[in-house]
């Protein structure tokens, strides 16, 4: 494969990928004129390739008949981990037989909708649990830190493969949106059934035993189990406890989602102010306004990571969302959990992010394995108290309102007496989450919020808001297994996957885990 590297002009590089082949793009926003790294693909000349020429380096899938094979194996799970598991172990002639606690990704619509109306949480089918698991509600980036784990291109070719759009292909920071990825996992789940697989929607598994009684006497030595489960099944955790699956403590972060007016993070990350500053005094024809708006056109809107340490701690921004919302993601009744989401044109005028704070096992006194879920559900339990104080008598289980300060109020520690506009959809209450956060959180977030207004100078400002609490930005355990074998340490023939086994983060990194024990399973003969 021949190809250019220009560094362009966002409007240039708009133009570019009108009419070429590109294979990589990236925008640099870290010098005052932003720039667009484009790679593209060319001829035997040098000359660059039509748009529609075939995407180059792509292997289309090629799934077998697995109706009537001898080998199956059993996923726990159809989160991206559960999914590209399934459809891996497909690709190798294994029947794949999926339990789902939740329901399908339309019913889970449905589910989502009454929530977001504040009409009620269904404990099974929610933003964490249904069909596509917690990455189908979100903003679906498609990125992941570490570059160790596998074959990340495969992950993004399947993405492809079942609608998503190319340029998970090609750009450095891809993202699906939530319109698009329930349509997505939908074509996953018929590729999985026409093939031979197995989907039980509704089916939460409650003991390890009860999936190995299902098994026919035939399978029940060989069928090897693959436990997919997110970071929020806290039940089932207990569960796998209580069964003797060794699980242990590990990390964690915690802390609140952040939202500003999405035009405010344009100027801040894309320097529009300084911008403007030169060329008013160029004294330019062109209304910066109309500008300001073909940039964002060109570029899409801003988005930030930010990190600091305080006091031996990492503080840092999470999940960013442009144009996103803020959703109530808690999995169980009396609890207030939120997270983000975005649209495929990440177009709302709000950027919200997770804050978070890092929190090791040792900050959390006990030597329970489990004892980082009871520190999540604690302070889950608070924000949902929080979130209830203006609805008298509250409404048990009821009520998903959040608990919210202006983030300035918030550094200060003053009380907001009103709350700007915010696009969590339950709605928020004002609260003092400078005085309720454990000050470990507190505290750190409140000097972190300093930090990053001096590389950002308003970043900390009133118009923004944070709302608590962001509690399962990871999980709080890891399920440990055998490097070799992938097989948990304990239990052989169970291969702990994914986000909830505590070796990913992330859909890319829980898909290519799911890819990953699948391919064990397969070389397991
Ligand atoms: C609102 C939101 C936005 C997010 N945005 C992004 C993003 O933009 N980019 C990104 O990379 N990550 C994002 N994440 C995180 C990402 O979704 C997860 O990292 C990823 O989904 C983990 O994949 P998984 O398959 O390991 O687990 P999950 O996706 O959590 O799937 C686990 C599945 O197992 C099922 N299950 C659990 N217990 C049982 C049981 N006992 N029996 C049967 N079924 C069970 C659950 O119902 C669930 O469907 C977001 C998460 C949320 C909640």
């Amino acid at each position: 494969m021949q190809t250019l590297q220009y560094i362009l002009s966002p409007k240039e590089a708009h133009e570019a990928e009108q009419k070429w082949r590109v294979v990589k793009r990236s925008v640099d926003a870290r010098q005052r004129e932003l720039k667009v790294h484009l790679t593209v693909l060319t001829d035997d000349e040098g000359k660059p390739i039509a748009k529609d020429a075939p995407i180059p380096l792509y292997t289309p899938p090629v799934f077998q008949d697995v109706h009537n094979v001898s080998r199956s194996a059993v996923i726990i799970g159809a989160g991206p981990a559960g999914l590209f598991a399934a459809l891996t172990l497909i690709e190798h002639g294994i029947k794949p037989i999926i339990y789902e606690r939740g329901k399908e990704v339309s019913e889970r619509k449905k589910d989502i909708a009454l929530l977001n109306r504040n009409e009620g949480l269904n404990p099974e089918s929610n933003y964490c649990f249904g069909e596509g698991g917690a990455g189908t509600f979100s903003d679906g980036k498609l990125f992941s830190r570490s570059k160790k784990r596998g074959n990340m291109q495969r992950v993004m070719e399947l993405f492809h493969f079942f609608g998503a759009p190319d340029t998970v292909l090609y750009e450095a920071h891809a993202h699906i949106g939530s319109d698009k990825l329930p349509t997505i996992i939908k074509n996953m789940r018929e590729c999985i059934l026409e093939h031979g697989g197995e989907i039980h929607f509704e089916t939460k598994i409650e003991s390890l035993k009860e999936v190995e009684s299902q098994k026919s006497k035939a399978e029940r030595q060989a069928t090897p189990i693959i436990l997919a489960i997110g970071h929020s099944a806290h039940d089932t955790y207990r569960m796998l406890a209580a069964e003797g699956v060794k699980l242990e403590t590990k990390g964690f972060a915690m802390g609140v989602r952040a939202e500003h007016p999405q035009e405010l993070i344009n100027r801040l990350m894309y320097h529009l102010d300084e911008k403007k500053d030169r060329s008013a005094q160029r004294q330019k024809t062109a209304s910066l306004k109309d500008k300001d708006t073909q940039l964002i056109q060109y570029v899409g809107n801003a988005s930030y990571s930010l990190v600091t340490q305080v006091d031996g701690r990492g503080v840092y921004s999470f999940c960013m969302c442009p144009g996103g919302h803020i959703v109530p993601a808690g999995s169980s009744a009396g609890t207030c959990v939120v997270n983000g989401m975005s649209a495929s044109h990440r177009n709302s005028p709000f950027a919200n992010s997770g804050m978070v704070v890092q929190i090791n096992p040792e900050d959390i006194p006990g030597d329970d394995p489990l004892r980082g879920l009871e520190y999540q559900e604690a302070l889950e339990r608070e924000a949902f108290k929080q979130g209830q104080a203006p609805l008298n008598p509250p409404i048990e289980g009821g009520r998903y309102t959040a608990p919210a300060q202006r983030l300035r109020d918030f550094v200060e520690g003053k009380a907001s007496k009103d709350l700007p506009k915010c696009s969590y959809l339950p709605g928020i209450v004002p609260s003092r989450l400078d005085q309720w956060l454990p000050a470990e959180i507190g505290r750190r977030l409140q000097q972190g919020f300093r930090d990053f207004d001096k590389k950002y100078p308003g970043f900390l400002t009133n118009d923004a808001v944070i709302v608590g609490v962001e509690s399962r930005s990871s999980s709080a355990v890891r399920i440990p297994r055998d490097p070799e074998t992938l097989q948990s340490v304990s239990t052989p023939g169970l291969y702990p996957c994914g986000e909830g086994a505590g070796y990913a983060g992330g859909i890319t990194s829980s898909a290519l885990d799911g890819i990953n024990a699948a391919n064990k399973i397969a070389e397991m003969a």
